[in-house]
Parts: structure tokens; C-alpha cells; sequence
């Protein structure tokens, strides 16, 4: 059975119920039925403004953005998310040094909820380098759904990657 790496750190009766909705086909429905609202968000002016707008709002005393973009070879998991028990130093050092935010370019397709998610995870990132209890404060700070929408991006990442053979591709 392949591992479902987006959902490592969660139950295994979790990961059962997820399997189940996937082999049936249901995973992407239930998804597409929560989420309906796209974003605009396409090229990587827009995706700044986006940024810039987040981070006037609720994070006004942090170092200024510098480079925002959307890209392709960024894989989520390892860069992006992390996982529920491994904590990448270098992503924090990084993004502290260069105040640079890169966005997996499989946002620019997904739910606009889930665009935020990754934006105010990026962000938390520019105070928090570690995914520490005040980094999820400050998440939830953004957005106070934060755990929820993490959750379902996860299960979002699954479904994208995991959809049974033969299975249609999403609707544009
Ligand atoms: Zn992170």
C-alpha cells in the first residue's frame, strides 16, 4: 500500500477513511462541495499584492516582503507544509535571510482557502522559523480556520496525487 505522505502524522483509522473516499472515487467531490470558491491569483504580481495585503493586515511589523513568487519545482511537502514531527531549519533560515516567499505553483489551481492557508503558513514563517506553538498561534491569528483548512489541503495533496487509475482529471 502506498503511504499517504501527506498524512503521516495522523491516525491510522484517519488515514483508513481517507483511503476508503479515494478508492471510491469521493475524495475529490467532497472537496470540490467545501471548497467552491476559486481566486485570481495567477501570475506572481498578483500573488505579491496578495501576500503584501495579508501581511499589512495582520502582520504590519515584520520585515518587508522581498521576493513573492509561485513555483513549479517547489514540492509542497518538503518545502512548504513540513510534516506533523520533522521541523525544517533551513526552509526558517532561509526565508528569514532572503524574506522570500515561494508558493508551490499547485496553488495557483487550487481553492482559493487553500491559497490563503499556504500564504499565512509562509508568512507565520517570517517570525516563526520552527512549526512551534507560536507559529500556529500565528496562523490562527490569519486564520482562525487554520488547522481545518491545513487538514483538508493535506487531504487535497492526497487526492491529486493518489486519484484511482482511470479516474477523471479535476474539472478546469
Ligand atoms: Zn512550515
Amino acid at each position: 500500500m502506498q503511504p499517504l505522505k501527506y498524512l503521516g502524522g495522523y491516525p491510522p483509522q484517519v488515514q483508513a477513511q481517507v483511503r476508503e473516499l479515494i478508492a471510491q472515487d469521493r475524495l475529490g467531490a467532497l472537496l470540490a462541495a467545501k471548497y467552491r470558491d476559486a481566486h485570481a491569483v495567477r501570475k506572481d504580481g498578483q500573488l505579491y499584492a496578495y501576500v503584501q495585503a495579508l501581511k499589512e493586515r495582520h502582520m504590519r511589523k515584520a520585515p518587508p516582503l522581498g521576493k513573492v513568487l509561485y513555483d513549479g519545482r517547489l514540492q509542497v511537502l518538503k518545502h512548504a507544509l513540513g510534516t506533523h514531527t520533522t521541523i525544517s531549519r533551513v526552509q526558517g533560515a532561509r526565508l528569514r535571510a532572503s524574506r522570500e516567499i515561494r508558493i508551490a505553483s499547485v496553488f495557483r489551481d487550487a481553492p482559493a482557502d487553500f491559497l490563503k492557508m499556504i500564504v499565512v503558513h509562509e508568512l507565520a514563517h517570517m517570525k516563526e522559523a520552527e512549526h512551534n506553538k507560536a507559529f500556529y498561534q500565528l496562523c490562527t491569528h490569519m486564520a482562525p480556520d487554520y488547522h481545518q483548512l491545513e487538514f483538508d489541503l493535506r487531504l487535497y495533496l492526497t487526492g491529486l496525487e493518489l486519484r484511482p487509475p482511470g479516474a477523471r482529471e479535476p474539472a478546469p
